[in-house]
Order: structure tokens, then sequence, then C-alpha cells
């Protein structure tokens, strides 16, 4: 048995490597994708479990996976309630992983299990979390690699904590830092923030990213919006000082304004002008008040959001497998 670095081998019935695949509409995809894990696999020693998370799918996704479960047990199914959003949906399937080791992956194929070989080698010689870098997206439009690309620049710019770039939810994560992600209660989750703020040793490999093999996206630039928004908002109180620094530029402005329209009036009089000057600053001020009211707002919804406390995602059921074989329950009080 390979005894070199942590956790090499399995623990009791616990396997060594989760992989964590959030499914939402993806009958399409699984199989191959099981296909592609399986022979990967078979060339490695580790002991692996797949997790699906049936994300509240419309398609045959649900029955696709429980079919697969059947057959090979080692695929476990998290049925979500609902559709809770692929954030959600990888917190669910990270908080159910029992291996030493976890990797989140799309269902559709772009991120290749044929990279795993690698992360493994880093996370033996010691790495916490192995990030695998995008070093091309084939199949994703210009607007979305250039939207993309300036995300990652602008997040880095006011975020305290650094994403790495052109990073997706593709990496490995060790037991330590899966504990760790448990412990953070928040339930707007920008997953690739959170990864980043644990920390732990870090490191990364490349690779180049596949285009999705069926199906398609259902990231909406409105949903990508929605997103960089949460994921600025989550880890970022910039906004909320540009709207002060603003608001103190505006009254330094009106400050200067005033006094020049003093000393107007001692040495000109004050013949009856400046409506258009009244109107220009009361738009303004009314536009930046706006603002900055709108970047509370923003908070504020988020905070009350936290303040409801629901959990992240509802279980309806799960495939586990119990001592070996394929069965079907519903989740435990604690899941
Ligand atoms: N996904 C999910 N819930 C959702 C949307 C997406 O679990 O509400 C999953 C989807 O099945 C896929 C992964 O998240 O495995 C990435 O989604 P997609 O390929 O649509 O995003 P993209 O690769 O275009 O960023
Ligand atoms: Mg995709």
């Amino acid at each position: 048995m390979n005894t070199a670095g942590p956790a090499a081998t399995a623990i009791g019935d616990q396997p060594v490597l989760s992989f964590v695949v959030p499914c939402y509409n993806e009958a399409a995809n699984i199989r191959a994708l099981h296909k592609r894990i399986c022979a990967v696999m078979a060339a490695r020693p580790e002991t692996w479990e797949c997790i699906c998370v049936n994300d509240g799918s419309r398609d045959e996704t649900l029955a696709v996976l429980t079919a697969l479960h059947e057959e090979d047990p080692r695929v476990r199914v998290i049925d979500l309630s609902r559709n809770f959003g692929k954030e959600a949906a990888l917190t669910a399937g990270l908080d159910h992983a029992q291996g030493a080791a976890a990797i989140p992956l799309d269902a559709d194929l772009q991120d290749p299990p044929e990279l795993v070989p690698e992360l493994v080698a880093h996370w033996r010689a010691g790495y916490d979390v192995v990030n695998a870098v995008r070093l091309s997206r084939k199949g994703e439009s210009l607007i979305k690699r250039a939207s993309a690309h300036a995300f990652y620049r602008v997040f880095n710019r006011i975020s305290k904590v650094p994403i790495p770039e052109d990073t997706g939810d593709f990496r490995l994560l060790s037991r330590p830092v899966l504990d760790a992600l448990r412990q953070l209660p928040e339930r707007r989750r920008f997953m690739k923030g959170l990864f980043a703020w644990v920390g732990f040793r870090t490191t990364s490999v490349s690779y180049h990213r596949a285009p999705r093999q069926a199906g398609q996206t259902t990231w909406s630039y409105v949903r990508l919006w929605r997103f960089a928004l949460d994921g600025i908002l989550s880890f970022s109180d910039a906004p909320l000082r540009i709207a002060s620094y603003l608001g103190l530029v505006v009254s330094l402005m009106s400050f200067l304004y005033a006094l020049n329209l003093l000393v107007q009036t001692l040495l000109f009089g004050n013949p009856v002008k400046g409506y258009p000057s009244l109107m220009v600053a009361l738009l303004f001020l009314g536009g930046v008040q706006l603002m900055a009211l709108g970047i509370i707002g923003e908070y504020l919804a988020r905070v009350y959001d936290e303040g409801k406390g629901r959990p992240i995602y509802l279980v309806r059921r799960i495939a586990d497998t119990d001592n070996g074989r394929a069965s079907i329950r519903a989740p435990s009080a604690r899941e």
C-alpha cells in the first residue's frame, strides 16, 4: 500500500478522495463524467467516492444518478429539495464528503478528471489546497472571458483576501480545509472567496478548460452579474468606503463653490443668476445620495439574509452506501 504523504490510504471505510459534482439538468453528461473518473482512478491506488448533488434538476438527472448509484455504490447522491444554486449545491456536497481530500468537479466535463493525479501529487507533497488554473477557456464567448478577467482583477483590488485568478471551483481541498469550511456559517456562499479565506498551504497546477460537453450553461449574464456582486459585497467593504469618499469629495466641492459664490457676491453684487448651477448641484447630490443609499441597501439586504439564519440547502433524499451496498434513505436531522 502507498503510505506516502497525508492519509494516503483509506481510514476504515472512508474513501481517500471525494469528488463533488453539483448537477443541474446534467442528465446528458453524468455517465460520461463517471466513465472518465473511473478510467483515471483505475490506475490509482486511492479509494474514492463521487458525491453528486442534484440541485433541483428538471430533467432526468435524478433518475440517471439513482441508476448510476445502483450500478456503482461509490456514487452517492444528495438530492436537494429544490434548486438552491451552484454554490449551495457545492456546499452540500462538500459537507457530505467523507474523503481525506475533496475535488469539486463541474458535471459538464469542463474540468478534466485527468488532472486528478497531478492534484493528488501536490497534496501528497504537503499542500492542503491545490488550485487548478485555467490557461484557456474554450467554447466561451469573448464577452464572458473578458468579464471574468475583469472581475478577478477588480475583486483582488478591493478584497482583503485575494482569490487566485482564472481559477474556478476545480481544485483539491484537504480534510483540514473541508473542516474549516464547515465552520463558516454564511448563507450567501461565494465559494471561491471562502476557499481563499480559509488559507492553508496552497499551490496550483494549470490546465486548458474544455468546452461544455452537452447541454447549456445556466449562467446568464444577469446571473453572473449578481454572482460577481455577491462575491464583492461578501469580501469587501470598499463600496461603502467609496460612498463615503464620494460624499466627502462632493461636500468639499460644494464648500469651494459656496466660497466662490460669496466672493463673487461681495465683489459684483448679486445679479439673479445661477439656475443651471443650482439644478446641476441638486441633481448631482441627489444622484450621489441615492447611490450611497443603494450601496448601504445592498449590504443591509445581506445582513437581513444572514440574520434570518435559514439553512443553506435542504436535502430531500440521500442515495448512500451502506456497507458497500446501495441504499436510499431520508436525511438524518444532522444533515
Ligand atoms: N449548477 C448547479 N446549480 C445551478 C446551476 C449550475 O448545480 O443552479 C452546476 C452545473 O450542473 C454544473 C456547474 O454547476 O455542474 C457549472 O454550471 P455551468 O456549466 O452551467 O456553468 P459555467 O461552466 O458556464 O460557468
Ligand atoms: Mg460549465
